[in-house]
């Protein structure tokens, strides 16, 4: 049997996500802004990170992707779901639940550069430094974790979990 531990409270990530949606507000309240969520772990922090931009100003797009090996991100990505327009000259907020490796993130990185956006820059809700292979720059940061595997807030474990109002650990029950 298996008991999920709360691992962040769901008032702990509405305070830091209105705080990060302040920060996103105040750098971009004279551009229009085009939020890209990726899918499908961001949903959920996408959803309430942009009701706390106080813009109207703003539009979002989707990147669904899918890593080709199951749980170590090989870097290789493949993408599952387009954008439905083009970024060209646009100020693009790239929007991800968790930057781990950091290979997925720095594969969409350049995928989107290719497509001459006027700035690109990265928000994540998590990052764990311990596991990282790569740099990335993360601009917008929600927490900094140790090395654990989260579930929950839109994170999943095989395709469960996503629906979570907090982010949680699999402990083993006694
Ligand atoms: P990276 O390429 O940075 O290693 O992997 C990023 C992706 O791996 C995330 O978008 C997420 O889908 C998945 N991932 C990495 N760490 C975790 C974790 O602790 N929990 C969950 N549910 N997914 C994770």
């Amino acid at each position: 049997m298996e008991q999920i531990v709360t691992y962040l409270s769901a008032e702990q990530i509405a305070e830091r996500v209105k705080a990060l949606g302040a920060e996103i507000h105040r750098d971009y309240e004279d551009k229009r802004l085009v939020v890209v969520i990726v899918l499908k772990g961001s949903f959920v922090f996408a959803a309430d990170l942009i009701r706390a931009v106080d813009t109207h100003n703003l539009r979002v797009d989707f990147l669904g992707v899918r890593s080709y090996d199951g749980t170590e991100s090989s870097g290789v990505v493949q993408i599952v779901n387009d954008l439905s327009r083009p970024i060209e000259h646009e100020d693009v907020l790239l929007v991800e639940d968790i930057v781990d490796t950091g290979l997925t993130i720095s594969y969409l990185l350049d995928l989107l550069q290719t497509r001459k956006p006027r700035s690109l820059k990265v928000c994540a809700l998590l990052h764990k430094p311990a596991r990282a292979k790569i740099a990335v720059p993360i601009d917008y940061l929600g927490f900094t974790i140790e090395d654990r595997f989260v579930i929950g807030y839109g994170l999943d474990f095989a395709e469960k979990y996503r629906n979570l109002p907090f982010l949680g650990v699999l402990q083993r029950a006694q």
